[in-house]
């Protein structure tokens, strides 16, 4: 049985999971409309990929016996400046994800709930797996600028990723 202050730190991480889903599903959309479907189907990956985040915690929770509150979400930006604003905002989303991750392990810790650190461990790993490949991006498209050549370049590159590829560290079990 897992505690109150547990339940709900983790349903609010499982909304930032959905909503890391929202935002990239948004920025997907953007990216085809601007004619980048390479890019567009890594967001659209990715978007998928952060429902499964969000996934794993919502069993953890029932697992341990905890309720389920799902929380409104906000909805996320629907327009961007550009192919390297969508990259550069992905990053620092990731950078604030690691960040509420950070809080919640703290939390485990200091409830003494060591299935719940256990459970987070993947977390951790797979935030370091996310700021290096957006942080990559996000410089990548810095270094590109407005060179519509390197962009394409940049849009074939990244349609490579398949479709239900989830870039993450193994998962322990
Ligand atoms: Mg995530």
């Amino acid at each position: 049985m897992m505690s109150k202050t547990m339940q709900d730190a983790l349903n609010e991480q499982m909304k930032h999971e959905f909503y890391s889903s929202y935002l990239y599903l948004s920025m997907s959309a953007y990216c085809d409309r601007a004619n980048l479907p390479g890019l567009a189907r890594w967001m659209r990956a990715q978007a998928r990929e952060e429902t499964t985040h969000a996934m794993k915690i919502f069993d953890h929770v029932l697992d341990r016996g905890g309720k389920i509150e799902l929380k409104d979400l906000a909805g996320p930006p629907a327009d961007f400046a550009s192919p390297r604003d969508v990259f550069d905002q992905a990053h620092q989303h990731e950078q604030q994800v690691t960040a509420s991750i950070n809080r919640v392990y703290g939390l485990a810790v200091d409830e003494r709930d060591f299935a719940s650190t256990v459970f987070l461990d993947w977390f951790v790993r797979e935030q370091v797996e996310e700021e290096k490949t957006s942080g990559l991006l996000a410089e990548q498209f810095r270094m590109v600028g407005e060179d519509r050549p390197g962009l394409l370049m940049l849009d074939r590159e990244l349609s490579q990723r398949k479709s239900g590829e989830v870039e993450s560290p193994s998962n322990p079990t």
